[in-house]
């Protein structure tokens, strides 16, 4: 069947950049685009208008956990001082005795759940970090049922972070763990590439610069070279790291990386904020930005996770002008790709302290084309004959936007997921008119309120102090 798309800004590729085509269309049949431009005169078998709206490349989501969704993240207010905004470590790791019960992931419901969240903001194409866990099939099945593209694998690592009674950090080592791990990974990277009627690609997630060894850190390159998968790792993600690696390694997290081959074009690294010369470092030594631009590596930014700890990458213009390839993730909750877009261009005017930093431009490529690269594809993140037919409409036609001249810029600088009107990926309708079609919303949220009730019962079980969720992290105000 042969879909018309008429109307509103089209966001085309010209193959070398996108440029918007006013009142322009795109044509699509099954999962390729075959048409983007002013005027398709040739018998077409559905139109659909979208006047007002701007016709966008879905977007490309690089870092994302639906293992860790909306219950989890509204538990991840630091309240840990003495960690340094080390994020995850703070709010996430358990105590030894209750690790039983913590962060217990749901395919059917809480995965599900993300899976469609970040759906519903623009995202066609989404990796995944280790939401396979350790049973991969259910996992498989419910993103083929969701409909989303996805790049996806387990992660592993030899450290299982814990919390002792007083709220110490503790690195359990494991040798024996990492290997086992990879071996699975490597498993399920080969088994389900190309699965889900090939909108599931595969990946290795190795966990962390400090919670890997250098040894299995060199046997993933060589694994994911023998098996042609990418790889992303988490790098420079927080104080705890950096200082662990530096006290270990006497180098910082990026220097480590480097000095045993791990950088190149086909890895990606997560975050990377605490680079070497970052103000709260205090270590304006050597030059972690042009090891990673001069490896061809890229880079998956997370706005929101960091501002939410009172921290910005330094910055986002910077590292685009080292050469470095950027791409944008969603992460933390709530996961709106576009909010992120947005977020990511005012944390680089901050951080730069201009305000010409942090260009709408720029941003929404990240989104489309930095993703694409960054997965070593060039027939997703934009819109032209042949590239895959994954495309998210939002709608500018509103009050919160007013008059619209650059639909970019509007887009950057207020639109959120809420404006996104419909959702292509695959050639296949997945959200219309604002509703994702392959389930009853309701009925879901009905389904994920109960289980964030189950996973806030459950802190006591695992959280250092013991105490209620409540205690933990108080709410906004008493409520009765
Ligand atoms: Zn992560």
């Amino acid at each position: 069947m042969k879909t018309l798309l008429k109307g509103g800004y089209v966001v085309g590729f010209n193959g070398k950049e996108h440029e918007i085509i006013k009142d322009g269309v795109v044509v699509f049949e099954r999962d390729r685009v075959e048409f983007v431009g002013k005027e398709y005169s040739q018998p077409v078998d559905k139109t659909i208008d979208a006047k007002g709206c701007l016709v966008s490349p879905g977007f490309i989501d690089t870092h994302f956990h639906s293992g860790i969704n909306a219950s989890d993240y509204l538990l991840s207010d630091a309240n840990k001082l003495d960690y340094f905004a080390s994020n995850y470590l703070a709010h996430g790791a358990p105590t030894r005795e209750g690790a039983k019960h913590a962060h217990l992931k749901d395919v059917d419901v809480g995965q599900r759940f993300s899976l469609i969240h970040v759906l519903k903001s623009g995202v066609t194409t989404t990796l995944d970090i280790g939401g396979t866990g350790m049973n991969p099939e259910p996992y498989v099945t419910m993103v083929d049922e969701v409909g989303i593209r996805c790049y996806a694998g387990p992660s592993y690592k030899n450290v299982s972070f814990f919390q002792d009674g007083d709220g110490r950090l503790e690195y359990d080592w494991n040798d024996g763990r990492g290997s086992e791990g990879l071996k699975h990974a490597v498993e399920f990277a080969k088994k389900f590439n190309g699965a889900c009627n090939g909108r599931m690609n595969t990946m290795l997630f190795p966990g962390h610069v400090d919670s890997c060894t250098p040894a299995l850190l060199k046997d993933t390159r060589k694994a994911a070279k023998e098996i042609g998968v990418r790889v992303q790792i988490h790098a420079t993600i927080n104080l705890f790291e950096f200082h662990t690696v530096m006290q270990r390694e006497r180098c910082t997290p990026i220097e480590l990386l480097q000095k045993i081959g791990f950088l190149d074009p086909e890895v990606s690294l997560s975050h990377c904020i605490f680079i070497s010369g970052h103000s709260w470092l205090s270590y304006p030594y050597g030059d972690d930005l042009k090891i990673i631009a001069d490896s061809g590596a890229s880079v998956a930014y997370s706005p929101l996770k960091y501002l939410k700890l009172g921290i910005v990458m330094e910055s986002f213009d910077k590292y685009l002008k080292a050469g470095i390839n950027m791409g944008i993730g969603t992460d933390t909750f709530p996961k709106d790709i576009i909010s992120d877009m947005r977020y990511a261009s005012i944390a680089s005017k901050v951080a730069e302290k201009s305000f010409v930093a942090g260009h709408p431009r720029d941003v929404f490529n990240a989104a489309t084309l930095g993703g694409a690269k960054l997965v070593g594809r060039d027939d997703i993140g934009r819109l032209q004959k042949g590239a895959k037919a994954d495309i998210t409409i939002i709608n500018l036609k509103d009050i919160a936007f007013g008059a619209v001249r650059d639909p970019i810029k509007s887009l950057v600088e207020t639109a959120v997921s809420r404006d996104v009107r419909t959702v292509i990926v695959d050639g296949e309708t997945l959200v219309d008119n604002g509703k994702y079609l392959r389930l009853n919303e309701d009925e879901l949220l009905e389904k994920v309120q109960a289980k964030g009730e189950q996973v806030w019962d459950s802190v006591p079980k695992w959280h250092w102090t013991g105490k209620s969720v409540d205690e933990v992290v108080p709410p906004a105000f008493k409520i009765k």
